[in-house]
C-alpha cells in the first residue's frame, strides 16, 4: 500500500532520537525537556483521591468545569482579565494538541502563518498538514529578539496567523511589553489570528513579568492562548493542557476537539482543580526553576561551553567554539556516546537546518544530575 504522505519532509523528531540514544547508552539526559525530580506530592495525592472517589469516566467535552473556573480565577489574579470558564477555556490533552487544534480551526489551504525561528518543532508540520505555508522569520542573533521590520516584510494578504512563544523554547528568550505592542500595531484592523504558546508561563526568571496575550485585550480578541499543565507542574507524562480563546473562536476550536480527543483524563482534571485553589501552586514555580538555572550556570563556568542568556523555560543554550568546529548534531551525538551526556542540537529548530553551532541544555533536573553531567562536560 502506498501512502501519499501529508508530511513528506518529516522524519523522527529530535527529542525521540536524543532520548532514545540517551536511554540506549545510559547517558544523562539534558536533552528532551522533562524533569527528573518528583512532582508536587499534594497534586499526586489529589489525583489519586479523585480516582478513589470514582472520577473515572468521561469528563465533559470542554473540560471539568471546576478546573476551568480555577483557571479563570488564576487568569484574573495574574493578568487582571475576566475569562468566561464556560465558553472561553477548553481543556486539551497537552499544549501541543491545543496548538495543533488552533491551527486546524483557522487554516485553509494557501494560508500563510508567520513563525519565528528557531521554533519548537511541532509548529511547521502542524501548519503544513493543514495545507498552509509557514513563513519563517529568523529571530535576531544574539538575544533571539523579534525583528519587527522583518515581520513587516513577511506579512502578506495571505497571512492568517502569527505564532508567538514566550518564554521561548529552545532559547529561553522572553517577549517584552514593547514586543506585544509592536505585535498589536501590526494586527490591528486585520483578520490575522495570534496563536500564543505560553506553556512556560510560570517559568520566568529575574523578576520579569510574563507578557501573556491575556494582558492585551486587543490581542486576546484574536488569540488562541495555549498552556501545558505537564510543563509547569513537572508531570510532562500526564499530557494535559488548555486553550483560552474568545467564545466564537473557542466554539470553532471545540468542533475540531470534539471529534478528535473529545475529552481529557478526568482524575487529573479533578485533582488539578483542587490544587490550583492554592495560589502557591503557581506562584512558587519560577523561583524553584530559577535556582536550577543559576546552579547550572555556576557549574558550567568550569567547562569550555559559552552559555547564552535564558530568562525562562526549562532551557539554556550554549555555544562551543572553544571545544570543536563540528556541526551541532555531530557534537550532540558524540557527547552522548563518548561523554554520556545528551543535549539537543539547536539546528533541529530550523526548517533548513541552520547550524549556528548551539546546543540546548535542559536544567529542569535534580542538583546531583546537573553536577554529574557537568563533571562529564568538563572533560571536553
Ligand atoms: N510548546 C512548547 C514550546 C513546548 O516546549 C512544549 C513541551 N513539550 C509544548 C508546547 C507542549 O507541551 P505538552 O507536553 O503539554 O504537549
Ligand atoms: N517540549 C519538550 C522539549 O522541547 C519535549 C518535546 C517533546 O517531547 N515532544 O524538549
Amino acid at each position: 500500500m502506498n501512502i501519499h504522505s501529508k508530511l513528506p519532509r518529516v522524519g523522527t523528531n529530535i527529542f525521540t532520537i536524543m532520548s532514545g540514544l540517551a536511554t540506549e547508552l545510559k547517558a544523562i539526559n539534558l536533552g528532551q525537556g522533562l524533569p527528573d525530580f518528583p512532582m508536587e506530592p499534594r497534586l499526586h495525592e489529589l489525583v489519586t483521591k479523585a480516582m478513589r472517589d470514582g472520577f473515572n469516566q468521561y469528563a465533559p467535552m470542554p473540560g471539568w468545569l471546576p478546573l476551568r473556573e480555577a483557571i479563570a480565577e488564576k487568569i484574573d489574579y495574574l493578568y487582571n482579565t475576566k475569562i468566561n470558564p464556560g465558553s472561553e477555556i477548553t481543556i486539551t490533552p497537552g499544549g501541543t494538541y491545543a496548538i495543533y487544534t488552533a491551527f486546524t480551526t483557522i487554516l485553509q489551504p494557501g494560508d500563510e502563518v508567520i513563525v519565528f525561528e528557531p521554533s519548537y518543532d511541532s509548529y511547521v508540520p502542524n501548519i503544513e498538514v493543514n495545507g498552509a505555508t509557514a513563513i519563517l522569520v529568523p529571530l535576531k542573533v544574539p538575544g533571539y529578539g523579534i525583528d519587527w521590520e522583518a515581520v513587516d516584510k513577511a506579512l502578506s494578504p495571505r497571512t492568517k496567523a502569527i505564532l508567538i512563544n514566550s518564554p521561548h523554547n529552545p532559547t529561553g528568550a522572553v517577549l517584552s511589553e514593547s514586543d506585544m505592542l509592536e505585535l498589536q500595531k501590526r494586527v490591528a484592523g486585520t483578520g490575522i489570528f495570534i496563536i500564543s504558546d505560553e506553556v512556560y508561563e510560570h517559568l520566568i526568571f529575574d523578576g520579569l513579568a510574563h507578557q501573556s496575550v491575556m494582558r492585551y485585550p486587543a490581542l486576546l480578541e484574536r488569540s488562541f492562548v495555549c498552556f501545558s499543565f505537564g510543563k509547569v507542574y513537572n508531570c510532562t507524562g500526564w499530557k494535559l493542557g488548555y486553550c483560552v480563546a474568545p467564545a466564537a473562536l473557542s466554539a470553532e476550536f471545540r468542533k475540531i476537539h470534539q471529534f478528535n480527543a473529545f475529552s481529557c483524563n478526568t482524575p487529573v482534571q479533578v485533582g488539578l482543580a483542587g490544587f490550583l485553589s492554592d495560589k502557591e501552586a503557581y506562584l512558587s514555580l519560577s523561583s524553584m526553576m530559577q535556582q536550577k538555572r543559576d546552579y547550572f550556570i555556576s557549574l558550567m563556568k568550569d567547562t569550555r561551553f559559552t552559555l547564552q542568556e535564558s530568562f525562562g523555560s526549562y532551557f539554556i543554550c550554549g555555544t562551543y567554539e572553544r571545544i570543536s568546529d563540528e556541526s551541532d548534531k555531530e557534537l550532540a551525538i558524540r557527547l552522548t556516546k563518548e561523554y554520556g551526556v545528551a543535549t539537543i542540537p539547536v539546528s533541529a529548530f530550523y526548517q533548513d537546518g541552520t547550524d549556528n553551532k548551539v546546543l540546548r541544555f535542559c536544567f529542569a533536573k535534580k542538583e546531583e544530575t546537573l553536577e554529574l553531567a557537568v563533571e562529564r562536560l568538563k572533560k571536553l
